[in-house]
């Protein structure tokens, strides 16, 4: 029987390249979205998935998307921890508030949606789980605390999980993108990118391809022996 597979922040970008290649691989995949219901709407005719609408931030918003992909498309088998925002500005600067929501949605996330998903896992002795960090959570960014913070976060609990899970059948892995080409990126000044670029060994940015294919890899079946490993897919540009 097809796995089931929660991809939050879906929709768009990164997420959505998941989702694609999620659905090539055969399994019934949900996306998670917050207000674009634009996007959502073109990823669920475009690609065939089910989309729910919630913020990853609130714990009662993930017990509720978790209940209805699960009463749609049965228990949730493979969760990828996707959904990310910044908030960027140096901290003497920065408001509690640009603090906190990004603490809440890049990192309280993944408790509020994993909650929802571990015991049933832990149950039926098959599970993924894979977390999306990034570079700046490894190496730290100026203009970055909160997301650094929040990215670095992941890794721990990635690591601290796996351990948790090992024997379970269950599987936690965090992937560190570096720059890959999608919205988020967009916004970012063309000088200041031109720079970043060239500061990649491969001298490109990344795809949402490649981060997916990633993915793919670790949903399946032949990844049972990759756990709690930290994932980095930057180009060359941090070495860790
Ligand atoms: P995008 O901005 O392109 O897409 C973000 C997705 O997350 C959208 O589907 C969005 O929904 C959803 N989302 C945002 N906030 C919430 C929320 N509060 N609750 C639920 N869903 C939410 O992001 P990317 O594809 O660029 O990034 C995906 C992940 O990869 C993020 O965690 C990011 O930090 C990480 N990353 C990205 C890098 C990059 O270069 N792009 C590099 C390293 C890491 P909606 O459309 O409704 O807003």
């Amino acid at each position: 029987m097809a796995r089931v597979a929660f991809v939050t922040g879906g929709t768009r970008g990164i997420g959505r390249a998941i989702c694609e290649r999620l659905v090539a691989d055969g399994l019934k995949v949900a996306a998670g979205y917050s207000g674009n219901e634009a996007a959502a709407e073109a990823c669920a005719k475009e690609l065939g998935v089910t989309v729910v609408k919630g913020n990853v931030g609130s714990f009662d918003d993930c017990q509720a998307a978790v209940a209805k992909v699960t009463a749609e498309l049965g228990p949730i088998d493979v969760l990828v921890n996707n959904a990310g925002i910044t908030r960027d500005g140096f901290l003497h600067k920065m408001t509690y508030d640009q603090w906190s929501e990004v603490i809440r949605v890049n990192m309280d996330s993944a408790f509020n949606m994993t909650r929802p998903v571990i015991e049933g896992m832990r149950e039926r002795g098959w599970g993924r789980i894979i977390n999306i960090s990034s570079i700046n959570g490894q190496k730290g960014q100026v203009g970055q605390t909160n997301y650094s913070a929040a990215k670095a976060g992941l890794i721990g609990f990635t690591k601290a999980l796996a351990l948790e899970n090992a024997k379970k059948g269950v599987t936690v892995n965090v992937i560190c993108p570096g720059y890959i080409d999608t919205e988020m990126v967009a916004a970012v000044p063309e000088t200041v990118l031109a720079g970043i670029i060239g500061g990649i060994p491969v001298g490109r940015l990344g795809k949402g391809e490649e981060i997916a294919d990633m993915v793919s890899f670790l949903a399946g079946e032949r990844a049972g022996f990759v756990t709690g490993a930290t994932l980095s897919l930057n180009g060359g540009q941090y070495l860790a």
